[in-house]
């Protein structure tokens, strides 16, 4: 019989070992086997089909079976087969990105060890009345060894089960435990355990604590508006696989998923909830073990290797979670009987991965692997991706709106401010103007909260001397360095690299260097200065660096300990505070001009969503209470995006991206595929760019751009280009792609190019 093996390799399609006679029994498609692979390699290859078809090639055994269980269910292989090829990677590429390390060690050590502790229990032989009193009264010369097994007896429960003749009632009892309430020396059990009386053993336990929260299933009524919302919702299930539910921010979308989880769970079926890293906080879990129990399962990639593994595990095994709530990677996670997938926030671009391969969109990923399990899927945002929406107005998605936010509360105001002119007036001060310093101000003396958006970290984005107008640079990448105050270092946002910021200019001598711009780091000490008396927190990748130091920042500002909290685009996410009635964006124009096709859909994402932090609470609208308050401060004030999001009007802002991307063909009224090369030698890496584009223009012709340098054209001491292939829709892709191998095989195969990495991005 031979076996047909994914090993976890970015190579192309599967390598057939032979299994030898010994391990016919007991290797199985879906599970792991040891193999040898090149010289002296060994991997925990996954077995993907057995046969009697022997190949041309000489094949090698198989080592060993890892798994006595399947480790992939099936339909599962399909689903990585449909990523490797539409992201136009190897399946060994999905299976690394899918398979928790501790499964898949190289070299035949599998790492991962179930977690133990050491227990003591009552030697079988006196699970007996008599014979435990006998041996009680034979140990009064040893008195810590009888205190030891009297308070044994004591803690598990021994009488109990005694009477009821059943050793399986008996409790467990760690070993540390009964050391504690003794106050015995270890010397004294091992004695007790050498007389036979007790004996220590090690017990298999979970790293993923349960919480101990009974589910007691308590859901709360909707409202009207979200009852209709659910209906809606079944209903669009009746005829499509999709529902797109288009809800204002604070309208209570999460309450709608926790009902319609019910219901899939009721029918014996499985759900995956899908939500961007930063919005997984234990708010949300909390809320949803309220309901569920243990029935839920967290994925979250801050978590430790063998905890995931742990529910990898559970995964396949005949118990598996009913739910799990999980980041981008949960989409790659074994379920049996999926019954709906929930996308929240489907806008957030952290669901595409863009480094290493696989380069998947979890979104994209979600749908095909809801529509092979036969699930609905329901996407949830505030603000649709042009994709999402574009799918629900021609009908292939259903789609349900929700345009009030629970409680009635009243959407906030939002207000632009023209940054540009103060500036000329001279009116501004720092990175505020006049009327956001009136707003933080108020809302302080309300004891309201308030929150600043500034979309750059670091306290100075750009270093400059004043004299001859030097500005330091990484010497990998092609992008000025930020300056960190609080470490007094000079960082690179792209590699890492960091060097102390020069005393003196390094090309002039003068000392006039200053900082430029201002990151969230400067923000925070220009208002440390303003309001000396608020209490402030900042939120940004140099503050978040553990997980719990994430966590901490917002459970502070929920209780109220933080009045003013600023932050980047983490802030934007959907996170629920209740006493917020102030939002600043501090200078809307650096996300309008970034150099991506996407950037005004993103910057009207991001911006509705910081001002749908504000006035969560601020009461029904109508009745003399103040609506939050969103002061956006823009470079220019008559910008369409700007406008939109002032007038809170999605479709003026769907309406004119797309028609730009209709006019420049870009996703979603055309297929997009980057084509990267990389090389250390710039002139190679020249030649290797325009003889791709050559080739591919032979096949694709004017579909072809390029090629050109990406905005950041070196990154860690690699030159990088870009060619843009734009296909339409209806075009055959899988006939495209295969094109595109070749044609990327014969270029890497000369010598001169031996050395360049190229990869593809697609849409
Ligand atoms: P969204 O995700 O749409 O922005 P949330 O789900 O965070 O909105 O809901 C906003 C607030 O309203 C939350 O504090 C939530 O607890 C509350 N809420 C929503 N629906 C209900 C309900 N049916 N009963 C009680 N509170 C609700
Ligand atoms: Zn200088
Ligand atoms: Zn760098």
């Amino acid at each position: 019989m031979f076996a047909d093996c994914v090993v976890p390799l970015p190579l192309e399609g599967v390598f057939t070992y032979k299994v030898p006679a010994h391990l016919d029994r007991l290797v199985q498609v879906g599970c792991r086997v040891n193999v040898p692979f090149g010289q002296k390699k060994q991997y925990a290859a996954l077995v993907t089909r057995l046969h009697e078809e022997k190949p041309e090639y000489e094949t090698k055994d198989i080592l060993a079976v890892l798994d006595e269980e399947r480790m992939l269910l099936p339909g599962q292989y399909r689903l990585w087969q449909w990523v490797a090829e539409y992201y136009m990677c190897t399946v060994g590429e999905v299976y690394k990105a899918a398979i928790p390390s501790g499964l898949k060690e190289k070299d035949g050590k599998v790492c991962y060890r179930p977690r133990t502790v050491d227990c003591v229990r009552l030697a079988e032989k006196y699970f007996d009345a008599a014979g435990l009193n006998s041996a009680l009264a034979s140990m009064r010369a040893t008195p810590k060894q009888q205190l030891l097994l009297m308070r044994y007896i004591e803690l598990a429960g021994v009488n109990a089960a005694l009477t009821v003749n059943n050793p399986c009632v008996l409790k467990e009892i760690t070993r540390e435990e009964l050391l504690k309430a003794t106050g015995c020396s270890p010397s004294v059990l091992k004695a007790a355990c050498e007389r036979g009386l007790l004996e220590e053993y090690e017990k298999t336990v979970d790293r993923i604590p349960t919480s101990g929260i009974p589910a007691e299933l308590v859901l709360q009524p909707l409202s009207d508006a979200q009852q209709t919302a659910m209906n809606s919702i079944r209903a669009a299930w009746e005829e499509k696989d999709v529902c797109l539910l288009h809800g204002v921010t604070s309208s209570g979308k999460t309450e709608i998923y926790i009902h319609l989880i019910n219901e899939v769970l009721a029918q014996g079926r499985q759900v995956l909830y899908m939500l961007p890293e930063i919005v997984l906080t234990s708010q949300l879990t909390d809320r949803l073990r309220k309901v569920f129990g243990d029935r839920l399962g967290v994925y979250h990639s801050r978590y430790t290797d063998a905890e995931r593994v742990e529910v990898y595990r559970k995964q396949v095994s005949g118990n598996p979670y009913d739910i799990i709530v999980g980041v981008r990677s949960s989409v790659l996670l074994p379920f049996h009987n999926l019954g709906m997938v929930i996308i929240d926030e489907e806008h957030e671009t952290s669901f595409k991965q863009t480094e290493p391969a696989p380069r998947y969109h979890a979104r994209n990923v979600a749908l095909v692997m809801a529509r092979m399990a036969g699930a609905k899927t329901l996407l949830g945002t505030a603000t649709p991706s042009l994709e999402s929406y574009g799918n629900a107005v021609t009908g292939k998605y259903g789609y349900v709106p929700l345009t009030t936010r629970y409680g009635n509360v009243c959407l906030p105001e939002v207000e632009v401010v023209d940054i540009a002119e103060l500036k000329r007036k001279k009116l501004m001060n720092g990175p505020f103007s006049p009327l956001l310093l009136k707003e933080i101000r108020q809302a302080l003396e309300r004891r309201e909260q308030v929150i600043l958006f500034q979309n750059r970290r670091g306290f100075a984005p750009v270093v400059e001397c004043h004299v001859c107008g030097w500005t330091p640079q990484c010497p990998h990448c092609d992008v000025s360095l930020t300056f960190h105050k609080r470490t007094n270092q000079l960082t690179c946002h792209y590699c890492g690299f960091s060097a102390p910021l020069p005393q003196r200019c390094p090309q002039c001598d003068a000392d006039r260097l200053s900082g430029k711009g201002y990151g969230t780091e400067r923000i925070e000490d220009v208002l440390e200065n303003l309001f000396p008396e608020a209490r402030m927190a900042r939120m940004d990748l140099d503050t978040t660096r553990s997980r719990s130091a994430y966590e901490s920042i917002i459970k502070g500002f929920q209780r109220g300990d933080t009045d003013i909290l600023i932050g980047t685009q983490m802030v934007t996410k959907g996170l629920d505070f209740r006493k917020v009635s102030v939002v600043g964006i501090l200078n809307a124009s650096t996300m309008l001009n970034q150099p991506d096709f996407r950037s005004y859909e993103r910057a009207y994402q991001m911006m509705t969503q910081v001002a749908g932090r504000a006035g969560r609470s601020a009461g029904p609208a109508g009745q003399g209470v103040r609506p939050g308050r969103v002061i956006l401060q823009v470079h220019d004030a008559k910008q369409p995006t700007v406008m939109q999001v002032v007038r809170g009007d999605y479709e003026a802002m769907f309406r004119t991206q797309m028609e730009e991307r209709r006019l420049f063909s870009y996703p979603p009224v055309c297929r997009l595929i980057y084509v990267y090369m990389k090389h250390r030698d710039e002139t190679v890496l020249e030649h290797l760019a325009e003889e791709m584009a050559a080739l591919l223009r032979q096949v694709f012709g004017h579909r072809v751009l390029g090629p050109d340098m990406p905005p950041i054209a070196r990154v860690q001491a690699m030159y990088i280009r870009k060619v843009c292939l734009k296909l339409e829709l209806a075009a055959n892709m899988a006939e495209a792609r295969r094109r595109l191998q070749e044609i990327q095989k014969y270029m890497t195969a000369k010598t001169e190019y031996k050395s360049a990495v190229m990869y593809y991005d697609v849409d």
